[in-house]
């Protein structure tokens, strides 16, 4: 396997490392504070920007209720992965030739742990509005796990035989991390946070949310329906289709540190909820033309998304497989990987990204135009793939050479077709 990031090597150009440290130490310390500005402008500004000075004196300390909650979770998934039933699933080749063994299980415990949490709210263990209540508490106590939780994997990778992409940068190696695919044992410290507490978590905040508006409101408007059943649809579809994620960017080829860790458990539940932590007290309905546009761009995003991925997967399981009906057209590269250069990959180099941001944005628009905060998803995300999709060319580029050149003029469009 190349050596994609270079973000994480020693030899940049002196700049370059210093613009990507700089990066590392702002994102650790801005973004934290970031996700309680959101929560509170929403929470006691109706979701109005409000200036951040004293923000630091708002942030709750966790509670006893939001400690149990988090490990109650967490480690309600650390035995689903190890003891849920599915199938093993093998990761792309290692530079040692090795791939490493996962089990999917995914789909089991997104279900089981669903409906574990149902059933303590139904018993009245817990109010169904208590992720809301907590939201603050369950902020702090997940930052501080992760945080703590980094240096762990720090150690991990350090005092591992082989660490990878090490920069002997501290504070850089802890942001990235220092091994691809640390383990304990056979269970994968990376596709567990990637896949499991963080990303079911969302859901189940935003059914919170939800509960929270009924208790409320004695309502449960049409945008906040629409807005738990876009996200539940993306998340179920992940494990739908689960094996799908070992050929992303993130298994294959990002080390697990301070980064994706925090992003897996902090990031996504506590930002991508944002806009049904709106919707709890702003009941406004939507004209039935508003629903169904909104429906339509979703799903049409959904299924570009979907299919655009789900081609790849299965094309490079086996090239011979018909797409869209015909045999597929691709370019050989030297380094013997396939390009596929027919069906959803001959229109854009990432209409996969396409399709994530028209969701994206049927995402925000069930929450009107009152503040700009509500949109914040959307910004964010065309940034970050917008972002991603340079980092994939360079490094598609370093390793297809000039195989990639005649893909990219074969394939011209890098996410949106005529435009971008
Ligand atoms: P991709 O799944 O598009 O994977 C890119 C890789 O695919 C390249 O590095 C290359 O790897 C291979 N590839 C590129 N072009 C071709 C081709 N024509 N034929 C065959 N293989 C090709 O990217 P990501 O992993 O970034 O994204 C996966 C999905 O996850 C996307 O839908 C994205 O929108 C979504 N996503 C969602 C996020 C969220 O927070 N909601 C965050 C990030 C991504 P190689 O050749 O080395 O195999």
């Amino acid at each position: 396997m190349e050596k994609p990031s270079a973000a994480a090597h020693p030899e940049l150009p002196k700049w370059l490392w210093v613009v990507n440290f700089t990066g590392a130490v702002l994102m650790m310390v801005a973004l934290p504070p970031f996700c309680y500005y959101m929560w509170n402008c929403i929470v006691e500004s109706g979701g109005a920007l409000v200036s951040p000075v004293g923000l630091f004196a708002k942030i709750p300390a966790p509670t006893l209720t939001s400690v149990e909650i988090f490990f109650g979770w967490f480690f309600l998934h650390v035995i689903l992965q190890i003891a849920a039933p599915g199938k093993t699933a093998y990761g792309l080749p290692l530079p040692d030739g090795g791939r490493l063994a996962y089990k999917m299980n995914g789909l089991f415990s997104f279900w089981f742990s669903i409906a574990v949490a149902v059933g303590v709210v139904y018993f009245g263990f817990l109010s169904p509005g208590v992720l809301y209540d907590q939201f603050g508490p369950l902020l702090t106590t997940v930052n501080i796990f992760t945080f703590v939780f980094s240096f762990y994997l720090y150690w991990l990778g350090k005092t591992s035989p082989t660490p990878e992409r090490t920069t002997r940068n501290v504070i850089y190696d802890y942001f990235m991390g220092m091994a691809l695919n640390p383990r304990i044992g056979s269970f994968d410290l990376k596709l567990f946070c990637e896949a499991r507490p963080g990303l079911i978590g969302w859901v189940l905040i935003n059914f919170s949310m939800a509960a929270k508006q009924y208790q409320l409101h004695h309502t449960v408007t049409v945008p906040m329906i629409l807005v738990c059943a876009f996200h539940f649809l993306y998340v179920a579809d992940y494990y739908f289709n689960e094996d799908a994620v070992l050929t992303t960017w993130d298994i294959k080829y990002e080390n697990f540190g301070w980064m994706l860790c925090w992003g897996d458990l902090v990031w996504v539940p506590f930002t991508y909820t944002i806009q049904a932590l709106y919707l709890v007290n702003h009941t406004h309905e939507l004209p039935g033309w508003g629903i169904a546009g909104i429906v339509a761009l979703n799903m049409t995003g959904y299924a570009i998304f979907r299919l655009t991925n789900i081609q790849k997967h299965r094309f490079r399981n086996d090239p011979t497989r018909l797409v869209w009906g015909k045999k597929p057209e691709y370019l050989t590269t030297t380094t013997g990987s396939l390009l596929l250069t027919s069906g959803w990959w001959g229109i854009a180099r990432h209409l996969n990204y396409f399709g994530d941001l028209m969701m994206g944005l049927a995402w925000c628009l069930p929450t009107l135009f009152d503040h700009p905060l509500t949109y914040f998803y959307i910004v964010y995300f065309t940034i970050l793939l917008v972002h991603r999709e340079r980092r994939d060319n360079n490094f598609c580029r370093t390793k297809y050479g000039a195989d990639w050149d005649r893909y990219c003029a074969k394939v011209r469009w890098r996410i949106i077709p005529g435009i971008y």
